[in-house]
């Protein structure tokens, strides 16, 4: 068998060149372990055969019954083949509208029939539609009773390649497999402690399960082998990283770091602020490099520890480089950062792609020589020229925004050793993506908010209740009070959406007039000189109202906006949404969120507004997001392999990813490099899988 598992697709019998070419374009599948390795995605349970009397409408069912009459009956248009099923509680009508011929010279009368299919009623009588047949066979008593499903597609279809056909195909294959055809690939011990069954047998019974516990012991098995491995590999290599690589010890807390905390510092610092500042103090000064994710929901306050870092990494003698996703962003760190922190003596830049010339060039200079301290910008910081005369820390704010690449470039800034690495984000990925997706980062959450905030009143409301939002946010500016109106912004449509938000815009100035009312416009398509005038003039309460498309999504920080109203609602992701809402609650008052769409909206749309407007609370609303949208289409999965799952599943099997999670972790605590006897297998598997022989190859 092992010999054959090897072999190209086309070794098995009635697969052809043309079939081999078109399932390895559409499926992937070029030989026949491939064939095998490609599980059913469901099966058709055959264990019930349901009594006539006891079939509902509208359900798959099967039950078993002698063929007792079968006509074709002439229409105008299409005729109809029907026969009648009789059992001992009574009748089934069966109806055929195509295959006819072929199907009424198949069936014979007066014979037994399995029959399986969805029934419907029509004038009061139970019937099925085209369904399953299958003659009794006679001293059969015994049946397999889960018959697996393969996903096909149109194009392999047509050529006859079929589920039924892959299932006729593997019933060839998959009985003859043994021990030596999968190796076992889990020690002993984890099988015997975890009682799982034998990888070959898993294999088995994920294509034909004998029973439905089969079929779930043999689930288990092999997605609890897909994440242990996965977790074991980010952990390995995160240890491989520990030994090999060494960080600045940042063993000082001085000068800066107090004199800030004693003298500047307006606040107190929430318990959840000095405890993730503590964990960071530690990683610094371990003479290990930090690799480390800081995640806090939006407004929790996440800034100031990233200032405190660069503070530190001042104290001993190392720049610091801040990055944001974008130019407001990061123009706002650098305002709010140079304001925070004057007087004390720091020398910070800002630097995107918009600052150019002389004034770049200086800033290179300065930042090689060792005479700036910190830089603020956005991903221009990456960009070659950027060179710094001794980097020890580097933090990423919004890290979702980034891809993985982005990251290593800030490893290459350092000199001799990389710099620390801090990347923040607020909470767009449940707990359970950010372990697989940040899995070689250690993690510091910020898990309470700043005191005194109140929940932000969230709202839905269709265009019939314009003019009462039009009233409260008359009384809101009264109270002294200001608003953010946030239109979509779509890249394709970008043209009639723009038209849309001026639209919107000039609507809003028929309601609130100048000069009593003052409104800014921020949107992409402007020059980012324009974007920050008009930002900044709403910073500083110089207009009351600021229509805006989603650029003003992520950080950005106005305490005194306290109405955030998002037009054409059920155009925005979950994820978003949470994160438009961040920008209001900032301040000490009740802020509101008021989500505006048309009356006839999707069910995936209803979901999204129902969930914002019943919880503020980010995880939650990560988990919804992941349920609707599965994992695919969540920033930063795409890079991380998780897509490449087989079995396991990101979003139902979160309990089994958190026991591999903690599994691989004891693994590795007792037996950091897998060398003992019993953890050989783990070894050998994970080495195969470097060098992309199985399909967890591509993992990285
Ligand atoms: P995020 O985590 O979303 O990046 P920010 O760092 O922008 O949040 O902080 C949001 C607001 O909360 C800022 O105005 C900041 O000054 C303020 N803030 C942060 N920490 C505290 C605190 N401990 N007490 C009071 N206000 C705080
Ligand atoms: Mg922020």
């Amino acid at each position: 068998m092992r010999k054959i598992l090897e072999k190209e697709i086309t070794y098995v019998k009635g697969i052809g060149p043309v079939k081999a070419d078109i399932m390895d374009q559409e499926l992937g599948i070029k030989t026949v372990h491939d064939l095998v390795l490609n599980f059913p995605f469901r099966y058709i349970d055959k264990s019930e055969v349901r009594l006539i009397k006891d079939m509902t409408p509208n359900e798959t069912v099967q039950t078993r019954g002698t063929l007792i009459s079968k006509s074709v009956i002439k229409g105008k248009r299409q005729s109809r083949l029907t026969a009648v099923l009789k059992d001992s509680s009574g009748f089934l009508e069966l109806i055929w509208f195509k295959g006819i011929k072929w199907i009424n010279d198949k069936l014979v009368l007066n014979r037994e029939y399995y029959v399986y299919g969805r029934t419907s009623t029509f004038k009061g009588s139970m019937s099925i539609a085209h369904p399953e047949m299958e003659a009794v066979k006679p001293g059969v008593h015994k049946r397999s009773s889960f018959e697996p499903v393969y996903s096909s597609t149109e194009k392999l279809n047509n050529l006859g390649f079929d589920s039924k056909a892959r299932r006729r195909i593997l019933k060839n294959i998959i009985p003859k497999l043994t021990a030596a055809d999968f190796p076992e690939n889990l020690p002993d011990y984890i099988l015997q402690k975890l009682k799982l069954i034998p990888k070959y047998q898993a294999v088995q019974w994920l294509h034909f399960p004998p029973d439905s516990n089969a079929l779930s012991e043999a689930k288990k098995r092999l997605k609890f082998e897909e994440v242990l491995y996965f977790q074991l590999r980010i952990l390995y290599n995160k240890e491989l990283r520990k030994l090999k690589i060494k960080g600045h010890p940042f063993l000082e807390i001085g000068k800066y770091f107090n004199k800030f905390y004693n003298e500047k510092l307006s606040f107190e610092l929430t318990d959840a602020q000095k405890k993730v500042i503590k964990e960071i103090r530690a990683d610094l000064g371990s003479g290990l490099q930090m690799n480390r994710l800081l995640q806090g929901d939006v407004g929790s306050g996440k800034t100031i520890v990233a200032l405190f870092c660069m503070l530190i990494s001042k104290d001993n003698g190392y720049q610091s480089v801040l990055m944001a996703p974008t130019e407001i962003l990061a123009q706002q760190h650098f305002n709010s950062i140079t304001e925070s922190i004057s007087g004390l003596g720091l020398r910070v830049a800002f630097l995107s792609g918009n600052v150019k010339g002389k004034v770049r060039n200086e800033i290179l200079r300065l930042l090689k020589s060792g005479d700036l301290d910190i830089l603020i910008g956005t991903h221009a910081v990456l960009e070659k020229p950027v060179q710094f005369e001794n980097l020890g820390l580097a933090i990423i704010d919004e890290q979702h925004r980034f891809g993985v690449m982005q990251r290593s470039k800030l490893w290459l800034k350092g000199k001799d050793n990389p710099p620390h690495v801090l990347v923040m984000t607020a909470t767009p990925i449940p707990r359970t993506l950010a372990m697989t997706i940040y899995g070689d980062l250690e993690v510091s959450v910020i898990d309470e908010l700043p005191p005194g905030r109140k929940d932000i009143k969230t709202v839905h409301r269709t265009e019939k209740y314009r003019p009462q939002v039009i009233e409260f946010m008359h009384q809101q500016i009264k109270l002294g009070r200001q608003i953010y109106v946030v239109f979509p912004l779509i890249e394709e449509s970008s043209k009639l959406d723009l038209e849309n938000l001026q639209q919107g815009y000039d609507k809003l100035l028929h309601f609130f007039p100048p000069p009593e009312y003052k409104l800014s416009v921020v949107h992409g398509k402007m020059k980012p000189a324009d974007k920050d005038i008009e930002m900044q003039r709403f910073a500083q309460s110089k207009t009351q109202i600021m229509v805006a498309t989603t650029v003003i999504e992520v950080g950005v920080n106005v305490p005194n906006a306290s109405v955030m109203i998002i037009e054409n609602t059920e155009r925005f992701g979950l994820s978003q949404l949470h994160q438009l809402r961040g920008r209001v609650g900032r301040g000490a008052e009740q802020s509101y969120c008021i989500l505006m769409s048309s009356y006839k909206l999707s069910e995936d749309a209803r979901t999204r507004i129902s969930t914002m407007v019943s919880t503020n609370d980010g995880f939650k609303i990560a988990e919804v997001d992941l349920e609707i949208r599965g994992p695919g289409d969540i920033e930063g999965t795409q890079q991380s392999g998780i897509m490449d799952f087989k079995v396991f599943n990101i979003i139902f099997d979160q309990d089994i990813l958190n026991k591999a999670r903690t599994i691989a972790q004891r693994i590795l605590d007792k037996d950091p490099y897998l060398e003992s006897a019993p953890n050989l297998r783990f070894k050998q598997y994970l080495s195969k899988m470097k060098d992309g022989s199985t399909h967890w190859g591509r993992i990285g």
